[in-house]
């Protein structure tokens, strides 16, 4: 059927999950000026920008501050955001392709891989996921009780996440107090007994995934400092000559500066350790972890690791695995097992007219935010030739009106952006009468509290 849109009746899409992916999508739909547009914004949780809020470093500030654009993104009259709506349980599948001519599912990746080795399932053994939605007050995990006795803690993996958490667990009071950790969290940390983070990192450092200026943030803490063996990081001028890569080549030279440095007799040290694999998780004897037994690593000739035989155990109390992200299934929309992805071809979700995917649950977890801006362009790109061509489905109840009339329906308590910047201006008040940037609401019921009048 040959489909118009007109400003009366506007290409409507729903964007399912508003995390950088969501935005960056709904920003390159608004972008184009040749379709009249209709786009909402659905989020699970109450609040907006998804890893932004949750996931992002608490004293990593900067970065976000992408959400000033957002907002912009989301006030367009445009747009509308629907938070506290569960995609597959408030609003199903068949509700979406009725009410919407394209939907885009932009939910990321929300679970996380695990390391397959015994005793993962200890009492002081999660995922840096978990440890990472407590500090940053998701309300799933808000309540959790942390307790952090551990002296010594292994982080497995070496990418981003698990320098985030490692920088977290010995950053002093003072210099959380300047993020915007969860109050809970904040006081947690305060009682800390961590005095040993090992960081563990299975290949060379020629092959570790982190990024040279997250990496250099060790040589800057206030009682915390990096140790390096110099012989884990040696490398041959053949190994030497290989490195391509300029971001690994000056990891490479930031962790030599770390291997010369001299002990300044720091409250807590970071050990970056590499050609290490975790094999076992050990028992203390009653179901919590009580050390955590490595396998020396050397590299084959493909660059990937090999066990030697030579084992040693770390004297950890806790184990954080921060080996990557999953992505979860949605109801009703097909799903690639094997990689955790949508099932899609170049963002179009395989066999499905009028379905899109951006984002990690596109294309796997991998990247910072501003690399989500390239890829939900790319997929709107094909969306909006699929509408000029009249290659989509067109819906049954293409209104806000019916939609609206089906939450409320079903009892869906919907919460407008609106209702998101009460919230926001009310959490920025609470920071800043504490001296900090914000003091986060982290239940999800005291937050649904906080709404426009
Ligand atoms: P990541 O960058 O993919 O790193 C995963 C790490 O886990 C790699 O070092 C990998 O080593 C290791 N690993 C995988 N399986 C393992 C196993 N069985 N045993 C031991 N090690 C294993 O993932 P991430 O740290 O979760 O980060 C996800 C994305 O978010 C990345 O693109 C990251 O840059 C981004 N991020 C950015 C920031 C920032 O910009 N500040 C902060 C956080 C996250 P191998 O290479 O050997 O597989």
């Amino acid at each position: 059927m040959t489909q118009t849109y007109t400003p009366d009746r506007p290409l409507r899409v729903a964007v399912i999950g508003s995390g950088p992916s969501g935005i960056f999508a709904t920003e390159a739909l608004l972008k184009q000026t040749d379709l009249p547009v209709e786009v909402d914004v659905y989020d699970r949780l109450p609040t907006p920008y998804g890893l932004v809020r949750y996931g992002v470093a608490p004293d990593h500030l900067t970065i976000k501050s992408v959400t000033r654009g957002f907002e912009k993104t989301l006030s367009d009259p445009r747009v509308r955001f629907l938070g506290n709506v569960e995609f597959g349980r408030d609003l199903t599948h068949d509700d979406t392709v009725a009410h919407y001519d394209a939907v885009m599912y932009t939910v990321g990746a929300s679970s996380d891989r695990r390391l397959g080795i015994p005793g993962e399932d200890l009492e002081g053994s999660m995922s840096a996921t978990e440890f990472v939605a407590w500090y940053n007050g998701h309300p799933d995990a808000a309540t959790r009780d942390m307790v952090l006795h551990a002296s010594g803690v292994a982080v497995v993996g070496v990418g981003n996440v698990a320098l985030d958490v490692s920088r977290i667990l010995v950053k002093t009071t003072q210099e959380l107090h300047e993020s915007d950790i969860a109050a809970h969290a904040l006081s947690a940390l305060e009682g800390s007994h961590v005095r040993d983070v090992w960081i563990l990192g299975r290949r060379g450092p020629a092959q570790a995934a982190f990024t040279t200026k997250e990496l250099r943030e060790f040589g800057e803490l206030s009682d915390a400092e990096p140790v390096v063996h110099s012989e884990e990081i040696a490398l041959s001028p053949e190994a030497e000559a290989a490195i391509t890569d300029n971001t690994k080549k000056k990891n490479v030279e930031v962790l030599r500066e770390f291997a010369a440095h001299q002990s300044e007799g720091k409250l807590r040290r970071v050990h970056l350790r590499f050609l290490v694999s975790p094999v076992e998780i050990l028992d203390d004897g009653h179901g919590h972890v009580g050390g955590l037994k490595v396998e020396r690593n050397r590299l084959d000739e493909h660059g990937n690791a090999v066990g030697t035989g030579e084992y040693e155990v770390l004297p950890v109390q806790m184990v954080l695995r921060s080996v990557g992200y999953r992505g979860v299934a949605l109801p009703g929309v097909p799903f690639d097992e094997k990689r955790g992805v949508i099932a899609n071809t170049d963002g179009r979700v395989d066999g499905r007219a009028g379905e899109y995917t951006a984002g990690w649950i596109k294309r796997g977890p991998s990247g910072v935010v501003g690399t989500n801006r390239k890829d939900a362009t790319d997929t709107v790109a094909h969306l909006l030739a699929d509408a000029r061509e009249s290659r989509l489905p067109g819906a049954a109840h293409p209104t806000r009106t019916a939609v609206d009339a089906l939450l409320a329906s079903r009892g869906v308590r919907v919460y407008s952006f609106a209702d998101w910047q009460v919230l926001d201006a009310h959490e920025v008040a609470a920071g800043k009468a504490q001296g900090r940037p914000r003091a986060k609401v982290v239940h999800r019921e005291v937050m649904l509290g906080h709404r426009k009048a």
